[in-house]
């Protein structure tokens, strides 16, 4: 027997399996997924690999084959399912073996990790301030430093702060002592008093979570596997359904992984699930150390766990029963990754659960157009929840033209009905929130008076606005100058459209003086915890108006408020890509949805400048499969997915002619290959054309058949490895891309 051993060396040529040797001395304890030290090359470097299987035949002359050297007993050994799904990935994703493995193994916890230390005040501001003056005034530099610099941010990681302050752990153990501060080496969730739930109150299921939990418990204990997507208005009760689920699963003896949004995994959601499962739960986030996160991992592979929450990296959790994953808000795009192999993390933990037996629960009150499309197909089961629990209403959503506005005089980023409403709120003493539709790279051209927007005569998307002055499709590479006055009807008020959150507040606190205004956004809450203190400021009430982008649509309840204003409706629905319809659909429901939680019913007010586009439309009338209709209209016209599929070629190197050369080439093979089922389009300039000196083309295929595409991919993966030509650069896949 030998051992088949994928060594960590990531280099297209070295990409495929090396036999070895077993020595007798190893035989025993040598396993798939084992972590191996091998000799490699000529000159007999040591280095790491894993056992992907065993072979009978040598593949050349037995003398010949070098031995294992050595068996890693320190690294988990990865289950041999975990490395079947590596293999899965890399042939679905594209990139190397070593790549795929090291996606889905739990990172090695390095010799010697401290534990991660937090330094966290204890002092009320008031007790702080009168202490930090004290301090001053003995004259105690360095201890003021430390307190002034908590004041400002409650808690800071100890040894970031040791070292920007520049004091020494006897002043921290000194603050320590005297009750300034706590060192804390464990990270607890805060507790952000968003709400509290009534303890032992059990739950009366309404009839549409009854059936929906029913159907699975049937299906999942017939041995009937599959995947689910539930449908659910916000506010349905989906978190109940999947708790109860999970509860099926974890009494057959068997494990859940919980899929959320890094953004949405508040300790609001957290404790829910420790509420059912106490300690057996576990949760992992991208702020968790690398041990942190092993010990995670290691408690799960040794059954001590039912359930694993975290963001998509949780899904490679290595539970030795696996019966269930569920993918809360699988519309977003944070399940996507971006870096190779770029897998989904919908389609991959499918793949796992059919590979291990278990079931799947999608979940969204805006389902993805895939996810939607392959229930149309029957590939997944639909269920619904089409009432919110309660029986409280959906809110009113009233939409806005901002040209009229215009058209009246009204200049202010308000629109009268809005600020008509945010003044009745402040005066009922109810809260409201802002919400500005801001995507990073938004560079769209339109007319302020009559809503045009320059789009690509072949693709159907925006076109954006480039430095050179040129307007620019990221599809096909179409391009033409910039506009001075609209084409449709002459007016010069024409130009990129912006909108800063710190812009927006300063613009609130100017119209309503008297309002306590809070702002989330990528600054506010650069800091640790920033997202959830600004939230549970904002829940206790701490402020009346949040403003803030993106983020304040996430999964948050809160009670009192009872007006949503999106401003800036527009800004996703001209994001130059074929999703901004979705996007925009999605981001317009789910602001809408933060309306009306409490008991006092919500209103919504979305300003826009194309009160008739089908995104704007069906999310004011909170119409989903209206939405669906349309957007499948387009897709299927387009050819893009989810009724096409679509590869992405990213191609990134240093020489722009060799690029462009090698990009020209790679098309005329990709077009020679494909035949006529394969349309390639590009290459064009994505998003960001240029990073740190290095440039980037794409090129995109489209074809209808997903297996053909897989075809294509493996093929220029050859392609690419043996001539030449590409060597100098880098070149990375991606299916039915999200993010570039
Ligand atoms: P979703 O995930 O669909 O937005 P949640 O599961 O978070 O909905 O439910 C919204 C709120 O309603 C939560 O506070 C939850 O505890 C509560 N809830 C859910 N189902 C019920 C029920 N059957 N009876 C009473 N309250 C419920
Ligand atoms: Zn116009
Ligand atoms: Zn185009």
């Amino acid at each position: 027997m030998y051992a088949d051993v994928i060594v960590d060396i990531t280099h297209e040529k070295l990409d495929k399996v090396f036999q070895y040797r077993i020595p007798d001395t190893l035989k025993d304890r040598l396993c798939i997924g084992s972590e191996v030290i091998v000799s490699f090359g000529k000159s007999d470097r040591k280095i790491r690999g894993y056992v992907v299987g065993f072979s009978e035949k040598p593949d050349y002359a037995p003398e010949k084959i070098k031995p294992i050297l050595e068996i890693d007993e320190k690294g988990m050994a990865i289950e041999s399912r975990l490395v079947r799904l590596a293999a899965w990935m890399k042939e679905a994703y594209g990139g190397t073996m070593i790549q795929a493995l090291k996606t889905v193994l739990p990172i090695k916890k390095k010799e010697q990790e401290r534990t991660k230390r937090t330094l966290r005040l204890c002092l009320t501001e008031q007790e702080g301030k009168e202490r930090l003056e004290r301090y001053l005034e003995k004259n105690q530099k360095a201890r003021a430093r430390v307190l002034a610099a908590l004041l400002d941010s409650p808690e800071m990681d100890y040894s970031l702060a040791v070292k920007k302050l520049h004091v020494t752990a006897s002043v921290v153990r000194a603050l320590e002592d005297q009750g300034v501060l706590k060192v804390a080496s464990e990270r607890e969730y805060r507790n952000p008093k968003i709400q509290k739930r009534e303890q032992n109150v059990p739950i009366r299921y309404t009839q549409e979570q009854q059936q929906a939990i029913e159907q699975f418990q049937r299906d999942y204990l017939a041995g009937d596997y599959g995947a689910y997507l539930i449908h659910g208005v916000t506010g349905s009760g989906k978190t109940e359904v999947y708790m109860e689920m999970i509860r099926t699963v974890a009494a057959e003896g068997r494990q859940a992984i919980v899929l959320i949004p890094e953004i949405a995994l508040t300790w609001q959601t957290v404790m829910r699930f420790y509420q059912i499962f106490g300690a057996r739960v576990s949760v992992m986030h991208s702020r968790m150390s690398a041990g942190e996160r092993y010990d995670q991992m290691q408690r799960a592979a040794n059954g001590e766990l039912d359930v694993m929450i975290g963001p998509r990296s949780a899904l490679f959790t290595p539970f030795p029963n696996l019966g269930l994953i569920v993918i809360d808000e699988e519309h977003e795009n944070s399940y996507k990754s971006e870096q190779v192999p770029r897998y989904h993390a919908r389609e991959t933990a499918i793949a796992r659960a059919e590979m291990e037996h278990a079931s799947v629960v999608l979940g969204s009150a805006t389902p993805s157009m895939e996810s939607y499309y392959r229930c149309q197909m029957r590939e997944y089961r639909l269920i619904e929840l089409k009432e919110r629990v309660g029986n409280r209403p959906l809110p009113t959503v009233h939409t806005t033209d901002m040209r009229e506005e215009l058209a009246h005089g009204n200049r202010s980023i308000f629109s009268d009905l809005l600020r008509e409403k945010i003044r009745d709120r402040l005066e009922k003493g109810q809260q409201t929130m802002l919400f500005i539709n801001r995507r990073g790279y938004a560079g769209f051209v339109s007319c302020r008076s009559c809503g045009y927007v320059v789009k690509c005569p072949h693709c159907d998307v925006s076109l954006s606005a480039h430095r050179n002055g040129k307007l620019i499709c990221h599809y096909c590479g179409y391009e033409e100058p910039m506009i001075k006055v609209c084409p449709s009807c002459g007016s010069r008020h024409v130009g990129g459209f912006k909108a800063g959150t710190q812009q927006i507040e300063d613009l609130v606190k100017r119209e309503f003086p008297e309002a306590r205004v809070l702002r989330m956004d990528m600054d506010t809450t650069k800091n640790k915890d920033g997202h959830e203190r600004i939230l549970s400021a904002f829940a206790d009430g701490e402020a009346d108006i949040l403003v803030g982008t993106q983020m304040i649509v996430k999964g948050h309840d809160f009670p009192a408020v009872t007006l949503v204003g999106v401003l800036a409706a527009d800004m996703s629905l001209y994001s130059s890509d074929y999703r901004s319809g979705e996007r925009t659909f999605q981001l317009l429901v789910q602001a809408a949805g933060r309306a009306g939680r409490g008991s006092a019913p919500g209103e919504v007010v979305i300003q826009t400048y194309d009160p008739e586009h089908y995104s704007i439309k069906t999310a004011a009338k909170q119409d989903y499969q209206a939405f669906y209709r349309e957007e499948l209209e387009f897709r299927d016209r387009m050819g893009y997915p989810p009724v096409e599929n679509m590869l992405a070629v990213l191609m990134m190197g240093e020489d722009e002619n060799h690029l462009n050369t090698a990009a020209e080439y790679l098309k005329a093979y990709a077009e020679r290959i494909g035949g006529d089922y394969l349309e390639v389009i590009g290459p064009a300039v994505p998003y960001v054309g240029k990073v740190s000196d290095i440039y980037r083309k794409i090129l995109y295929l489209k074809c209808p058949k997903y297996g053909m595409l897989i075809r294509v991919k493996n093929q220029l993966e050859r392609y690419i490895k043996v001539n030449s030509g590409f060597q100098t650069l880098r070149i990375q896949f991606d299916f039915n891309p999200m993010n570039i």
